[in-house]
């Protein structure tokens, strides 16, 4: 989970949005500390959590915003996308309105974001399978559609999260090299 004395080659900026409660906060614990709470308070305070890897013996800094309770409709600000080169679009498995609302994401994201952002769509909770509410196939055939990476998740199994993280990451750096 990196080594603070070790030289940095990349920085990359990636944000996490979609509808509060999905699980951003436990998927970036898990990315970050390795952590997962059942109870999770809304983020307060802390903008974004950092955690140093290696992508073809480089040293990358994943730099990952998480919104503080934004997630209302056109409330995250610009401020909050300015330089990201990556961004998680996740929403809920059990709730399908969660997963409605991510044309709405994806629009505000392309309008605030740079044009070349590399996007994943996340579908998170895949521990609780049997509430599922949203079928894989119609979250691949929107990603597909849409250009954009797709994996399912479980931040309390800890499944996909670091493949999810990867994904993102490895993109970005094969686009800057
Ligand atoms: P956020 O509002 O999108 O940041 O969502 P949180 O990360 O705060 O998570 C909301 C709730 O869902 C919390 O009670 C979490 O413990 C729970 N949660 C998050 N990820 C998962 C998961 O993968 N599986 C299950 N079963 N619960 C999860
Ligand atoms: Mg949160």
């Amino acid at each position: 989970y990196g080594d603070a004395s070790q030289k940095i080659d990349y920085v990359f900026k990636v944000v996490l949005i979609g509808d509060s409660a999905v699980g951003k906060s436990q998927i970036l614990a898990r990315f970050a500390r390795n952590e997962f709470s059942l109870d999770s308070k809304a983020t307060i305070g802390v903008e974004f959590q950092t955690r140093t890897l290696l992508i073809d013996h480089k040293s990358v800094k994943a730099q990952i915003w998480d919104t503080a309770g934004q997630e209302r409709y056109r409330a995250v600000t610009s401020a909050y996308y300015r330089g990201a080169v990556g961004a998680m679009l996740v929403y809920d498995i059990t709730k399908r309105q969660t997963f409605d609302h991510i044309p709405r994401w994806l629009e505000e994201l392309r309008s605030h974001a740079d044009k070349n952002i590399v996007i994943i769509l996340i579908g998170n909770k895949t521990d609780l399978e049997d509430q599922r509410a949203v079928p894989t196939e119609d979250a691949k055939e929107f990603a597909q559609k849409e250009g954009l990476f797709f994996l399912e998740t479980s931040a309390l199994q800890a499944t996909n999260v670091e493949n999810a993280f990867m994904t993102v990451l490895t993109e970005i750096f094969n686009i800057v090299n």
